[in-house]
């Protein structure tokens, strides 16, 4: 092989490592199925994930396994499919590492020795001599303050590490800044897939009160066609700050996000009730809720939890606010329908149909 012709290949193999580390399996879980699991002697009702076989989310009480099948239809949670989606992981994995392999070889052949290899050696050195440090050090805390000091002062250190790590992230994360600007971000980047309705009148059912969503939408055609609902429904825009009041904001938020759902509104067709309600709010992006402190963070996944039970869901954005790879709509931790963005189109899939048309009232 000539020298140019090494340094093609080089740059062949590059693009192979590249490519084969894109389509790296990832799964998001969006395809599960209720299945049955066996521990002891007892049976756990649990959502399996079809594609990567992982459990998602806790076990489902049994009349809700069963409100839509009988227990015959019920398949045994399957480990194969973990152990498939593994294998075929693995194998990627392999492949990877041959190509990686014979990429370094032709690297050392042109230029000598790879300085990105030595590199990635020390690090990993450093890195291991850190952790026995840390380990001796943590011995010693143990040895002079009796484990339970070590653990309240182990804590303590840690809690200072992550807060030093969010006050970066603050300040270094392109974030929103207000409503005003979510609601124009908003119209901007949905207007495609969705008809929207501006500040519409209604009032609330029970409490005969008079409300203002700040958007109804119906799908376009291009959705409605791979499965989405054709009625309306809606979305309360807010900003949460993740520095201040964030507990009584986000509650009221959830909470007035609910109200909607019942209460009906003014449209051409006459009032009418929304399918279900989302929020949409700066923390719809995931850099945005990695700028919660761990207690907020606990909170506001709890509270999400409840809001499903009320048909609430969030509006999950796909990438950052300066680059827009599409949409989820999930209720609690699981996806309605997504659209994701693949090189320059849009690709759009239900997941989970029966998410909104369950109806929780009293007891469910
Ligand atoms: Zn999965």
């Amino acid at each position: 092989m000539t020298d140019s012709e090494k340094l093609l290949n080089l740059e062949s193999i590059k693009n192979e490592i590249n490519k084969a580390q894109e389509h790296y399996p990832t799964c998001d879980c969006e395809n599960v199925e209720i299945r049955a699991r066996h521990f002891g002697t007892g049976v756990h009702y649990v959502n399996q994930c079809l594609q990567c076989g992982e459990q998602r989310g806790s076990s489902i009480k049994r009349e809700v396994a069963l409100s839509n099948q009988s227990i015959s239809k019920i398949l045994p949670f399957d480990p194969q499919i973990k152990e498939a989606w593994n294998a075929r992981k693995q194998s990627y994995t392999e492949t990877i590492r041959a190509m990686q392999a014979r990429y370094n070889q032709l690297h050392t052949d042109i230029f000598g020795e790879n300085t990105d290899i030595v590199f990635f050696q020390k690090q990993q050195e450093l890195r291991e001599i850190a952790k026995i440090n840390l380990k001796e050090a943590i011995k010693s805390v143990v040895e002079s303050q009796g484990a339970e000091r070590a653990i309240i002062l182990l804590t303590a250190e840690l809690s200072s590490i992550k807060r030093e790590k969010i006050s970066i992230l603050r300040q270094t994360t392109d974030r929103f800044q207000s409503e005003d600007e979510l609601k124009e971000w908003f119209i901007s980047n949905f207007s495609q897939d969705f008809f929207i309705k501006s500040e519409v009148k209604g009032i609330h059912l029970a409490e005969q009160i008079n409300v203002r969503i700040d958007f109804l939408l119906q799908a376009k055609q291009h959705l409605i066609k791979n499965g989405f609902t054709s009625e309306l429904f809606g979305i309360e825009v807010k900003y949460l700050s993740q520095e201040n009041s964030f507990t009584r904001k986000a509650s009221r938020s959830l909470w007035q996000t609910i109200s909607y759902n019942d209460s009906q509104f003014d449209t051409k067709i006459g009032y009418c009730k929304p399918k279900f309600c989302l929020l949409f709010s700066n923390l719809s992006l995931e850099n945005e809720v990695k700028l919660l402190n761990e207690y907020d963070h606990d909170i506001w996944r709890a509270m999400i939890h409840v809001a499903n039970h009320a048909r609430v869901g969030q509006l999950k954005i796909r990438g950052t606010k300066n680059n827009f790879l599409g949409w989820n709509i999930v209720f609690s931790d699981t996806t309605y329908f997504s659209c994701r963005k693949v090189n320059s189109d849009f690709e759009y899939r239900k997941s989970k149909e029966d998410l909104i048309h369950k109806v929780r009232v009293g007891s469910f």
